[in-house]
């Protein structure tokens, strides 16, 4: 059965670890997701964008197939479904279809608007039990076709909306979503400290987590981060496993052209990158 984010993300604060998001894009990455986060007994939360949603066919076919493969793979760990950077409808019809967690990203709207969105889709997952993820700062880079510019959020509005009651808050620290340029200065450690002791043991989400050094999401993490978005890794990890098998040919070889045996190095691949990552933010062992 999915479970809002809430308890496991309360775990990982006073725990000092992190649970990844891991977005799903069909049923391949869906399964390597659950199947990695059981063998590691490891919360997971799967995050859906809104343009991944669609490409699945909608939000209730993504809440049967998370559904089914929950009972189907015996699977037991905690699993939240998690809409990632919603739209304010969106999460409407996202907590409709039965997702057990949305973000809402209201970062492009004047703060105040932020608010009163924000706290409206509060009050609804209270009702329902969901979580509800916040954003303020936006992040850098392309989430489908939203471009952030990777600014710094100020921890006063941080604040002001983690009063409102939400469950986690995503804010933005110099991190950005997809590919680090070379020029890159880094994660801002200072403006994650000042959220920090402002929102005290709120926890702290951070998007883009792909191509950030180790090091530097230990330091997250120690500084009160306990939900880490892995999207583009498990993409590039699939793609180039996919490319391997088709360039040496297999796919010509007997059966080679299944499905199930041309997408099989990709689905390998993005489990060796979620056990990876739930190592490295230190959610084994934890479900
Ligand atoms: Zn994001």
């Amino acid at each position: 059965m999915l479970v809002s984010a809430k308890e496991m993300l309360n775990k990982a604060v006073s725990g000092k670890y992190a649970v990844g998001q891991f977005n799903i894009n069909n049923l391949e990455w869906t399964k390597a997701i659950l199947l990695t986060a059981q063998e590691m007994k490891s919360p997971v939360i799967l995050g859906v964008s809104e343009g991944a949603g669609k490409y699945m066919g909608g939000y209730k076919t993504v809440v049967g197939m998370v559904n089914g493969m929950l009972e189907e793979l015996n699977i037991t760990v905690p699993v939240a479904l998690h809409l990632d950077h919603g739209s304010f409808d969106g999460a409407k019809a996202c907590i409709a279809a039965g997702f057990s967690s949305v973000m809402f990203d209201g970062s492009h709207y004047p703060i105040d608007e932020n608010i009163a969105k924000t706290k409206e889709l509060i009050e609804i997952c209270n009702e329902k039990g969901l979580s509800l993820e916040a954003e303020v700062g936006s992040i850098g880079g392309e989430e489908d076709g939203v471009i952030g510019t990777g600014e710094c959020a100020d921890p006063d509005e941080c604040k002001m909306i983690a009063d409102l009651g939400v469950t986690m808050l995503a804010a933005g620290i110099g991190n950005i979503h997809g590919k680090y340029p070379d020029n890159w200065e880094g994660l801002s450690f200072e403006t994650l400290a000042a959220i920090k002791e402002k929102v005290g043991e709120l926890p702290l989400v951070l998007h883009g987590g792909t191509g950030i050094p180790e090091d530097m999401i230990k330091k997250a993490i120690s500084l009160g981060v306990a939900k880490i978005n892995v999207n583009t890794e498990c993409q590039w990890a699939f793609q180039a496993a996919t490319r391997k098998y088709i360039e040496e040919g297999k796919d010509l070889e007997g059966k080679g052209f299944d499905p199930r045996k041309l997408l099989a190095p990709g689905f390998e691949a993005i489990k060796a990158t979620v056990k990876e990552k739930m190592e490295l933010f230190g959610s084994v062992n934890k479900a």
